[in-house]
């Protein structure tokens, strides 16, 4: 069976054709960065345009580089939400009107779904059911998956995304948008004991995330730095603020497998990319005896590969969509 993925939930067009017993034959992205990058985040009009730009010749180099034809084409699955509406419905409009002409069957898929079930496309996969951290851009979520198709939200975050909190902190820095990747790099000349910023551990028995307050203590540091006449240390705090995100994402994904009783974690979303994150969560998960599946950066941040898997399952559910079938911006997930 062949699967023709399209994600455009946010600033990246992408295409992906997979084989369901796991095999990515093509992965294509097209980034929005460079449009985005000079207004420190996304605006979402230029995101749409640029999407409806985009997405033929992103669709037809998915098609071209996995060397396959449209006719080869099983099922058509497109991300349905959440996200910004005018990219989603780019995306989810040209699926429905492929499948439509080409008499194929279609699926919506929950892009927060996609994020937890993307460690299926590696080789090593976890069983179910697992405890599942997805750490990204709008969202910081801690769920119970029992299946490809049942999730129990166990914690979110009651402010700030992880992954927005690194992009804010960035922008604060000057270092550019998306802020993650550059903060992490930065991190690895960094001392991340120079500054202590508060790690919001929230009570014992919550399994929520709060991030407004180490942004606003970072934002407070940099301010009183720059009072001096110091060339500011940054990767000092690019270390001590990724460092401060890390614990609290590793306690509280140990607090949730302790939880829920399973012995399988898994990580998704962009910044489930972060090296560091991937090592302190490693070396906790071995302590701790607990089985870890952690996709490949490139599948952790936003991808249609990830949107095909998820699609295969709510396909065996017969789940389809019609004609008809809206996008939608909030997960029924969260
Ligand atoms: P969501 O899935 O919640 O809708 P999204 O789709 O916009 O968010 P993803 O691609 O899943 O985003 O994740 C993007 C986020 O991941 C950005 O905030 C980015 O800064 C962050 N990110 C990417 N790489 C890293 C990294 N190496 N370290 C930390 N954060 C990272
Ligand atoms: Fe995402």
């Amino acid at each position: 069976m062949l699967i023709l993925a399209i994600e455009s939930s946010c600033d990246d067009t992408a295409a992906a054709v997979i084989e369901p017993e796991n095999r990515i034959l093509s992965s294509v992205i097209s980034s929005q960065d460079e449009i985005h990058v000079r207004f420190g985040g996304i605006v979402p009009e230029l995101a749409s345009r640029r999407h409806i730009e985009m997405i033929r010749p992103v669709v037809h180099q998915a098609l071209a580089q996995a060397g396959v034809k449209l006719e080869d084409i099983d099922l058509i699955a497109a991300t349905q939400g959440p996200g910004l509406v005018g990219s989603l419905l780019v995306g989810f409009t040209f699926a429905k009107a492929l499948a439509l002409v080409n008499n194929l069957p279609c699926v919506g898929v929950d892009h927060m779904a996609a994020h937890l079930l993307s460690c299926l496309l590696e080789a090593q996969q976890p069983s179910f059911p697992y405890t599942a951290l997805i750490v990204s851009g709008g969202n910081t979520s801690l769920f119970a998956v029992e299946d490809p198709l049942t999730f129990t939200r166990l914690g979110r975050t009651r402010d700030d995304a992880a992954g927005e909190a690194f992009d804010k902190v960035a922008k604060l820095l000057d270092l550019g948008y998306p802020g993650g990747p550059e903060i992490s790099r930065l991190a690895t000349s960094g001392n991340p004991h120079t500054f202590a910023f508060p790690r919001a551990r929230l009570s014992k028995e919550s399994l929520d995330f709060s991030f407004s307050g180490l942004k606003t203590s970072v934002a407070a540091c940099v301010h009183k730095l720059k009072k001096t006449d110091r060339t500011l240390p940054i990767p000092d705090i690019c270390a001590s603020f990724q460092e401060a995100v890390v614990d609290v994402l590793v306690d509280k994904t140990l607090a949730a497998c302790a939880r829920t009783g399973y012995r399988s974690v898994v990580i998704g979303g962009g910044v489930a990319a972060n090296p560091r994150l991937r090592q302190a969560l490693s070396n906790r998960c071995t302590e701790e005896g607990l089985q870890l599946f952690m996709p490949s950066p490139a599948l952790c941040t936003d991808n249609a590969a990830m949107i095909g898997i998820a699609g295969y399952y709510q396909f065996l559910s017969g789940r389809f969509v019609d004609a008809d079938s809206d996008a939608y911006s909030r997960s029924p997930l969260n």
